[in-house]
């Protein structure tokens, strides 16, 4: 995502003079304005772009507005980009319904009025921003600003779905930080927010770019890990395992404090596919309460766990996974 938050509006059109005025009008109001003139560009500009709003010619050669559009919907990856149709013909009724039936959330009618289009473009704008932040809201865990275990599921399903897809493997990193009660109960729940919004930040720095992070519950955390072998995550997690023992974060006495974190990996398995997720996450879960159970502050993989281990959640002696 870019970091420019200014809105970027996409004009469709095939007549340029249109184009170049539209442009105008919307880079002179402070917007960042993309450009294509015709259907087929729209499409490819949205390849390696993602607009807040398309305004889309309806009348076009080869590939009309109506055609791009029902496309746009179609697409996962451009449906919830407002669209608002441009027409010449003015708001006939078969225009507004074939536009409104293709996915549209407006018309601007030619020739257009300066002040007409940008309170339009302003309105739709301010709803998608609602949108989004809602969006945000639902999929982010408030404290650490890590998605939140419903979002991770979501996001689980799709990357088990195409790894089946392409035939590749996902690992998970299952984390628990070690004492952490201790932590809570010794230097207050505060401090204990300060250690978990640190480590958040670990992940966040230290996690490539296609790994997915989550604050799973409490003090445990998820990394799904795409298109990456069990050996390859392991040493990920030993990597993380060893930035976090060295991070130090000062208590409210004003002592240094170092918290470790104990986890477990796991990798999906030939013939697993989206539904699976849930099954890699509970080996993953697994081998972290392995790594508890042999002293805590490592990284145990799955498939190094013996079969008679005895699956901690299903017994009382092994204890919480929160110490
Ligand atoms: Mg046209």
């Amino acid at each position: 995502m870019s970091a420019d938050t200014t809105p970027l509006v996409l004009v469709v059109d095939d007549d340029p003079t249109n184009v170049v005025l539209l442009s105008h009008i919307l880079k002179k109001s402070g917007y960042r304005v993309g450009q294509a003139n015709s259907g087929r560009a729209c499409l490819e500009y949205l390849q390696g772009n993602s607009p807040d709003l398309i305004v889309l010619d309806i009348r076009m050669p080869e590939m009309d507005g109506f055609e791009v559009c029902r496309r746009l919907k179609a697409n996962e990856k451009t449906a919830s980009i407002p669209v608002m149709f441009l027409t010449a013909e003015g708001r006939s009724d078969e225009n507004i319904e074939a536009g409104f039936g293709a996915g549209a959330i407006d018309f601007i009618t030619k020739p257009f009025s300066r002040v007409d289009v940008l309170a339009r473009i302003q309105l739709v704008l301010r709803q998608r921003a609602l949108q989004e932040s809602y969006k945000e809201l639902a999929h982010k865990d408030p404290l650490t600003g890590l998605n939140n275990r419903r979002r991770l599921y979501e996001r689980l399903t799709e990357i088990m779905s195409e790894a089946d897809r392409y035939e590749r493997v996902v690992s998970l990193a299952m984390i628990d930080l070690d004492w952490f009660k201790e932590v809570n109960d010794t230097h207050g729940h505060d401090f204990g927010d300060q250690v978990l919004i640190g480590f958040a930040q670990l992940l966040e720095t230290q996690c490539r770019l296609e790994d997915v992070t989550c604050r799973f519950g409490g003090e445990e955390f998820l990394v799904v890990m795409p298109n990456t072998s069990i050996e390859l995550a392991a040493s990920c997690a030993e990597r993380l395992r060893i930035a976090w023992e060295q991070t130090t974060l000062q208590s409210p006495q004003g002592d240094e404090i170092r918290v470790t974190a104990s986890f477990g990996v796991a990798c999906s398995l030939p013939g697993e596919s989206a539904t699976d997720g849930d099954n890699v996450v509970r080996r993953a879960d697994r081998a972290m309460y392995a790594a508890k159970n042999r002293g805590r502050n490592r990284v145990i993989r799955a498939d190094h766990v013996p079969a008679d281990f005895l699956d901690p959640s299903r017994s009382e002696e092994a204890g919480e996974p929160g110490s």
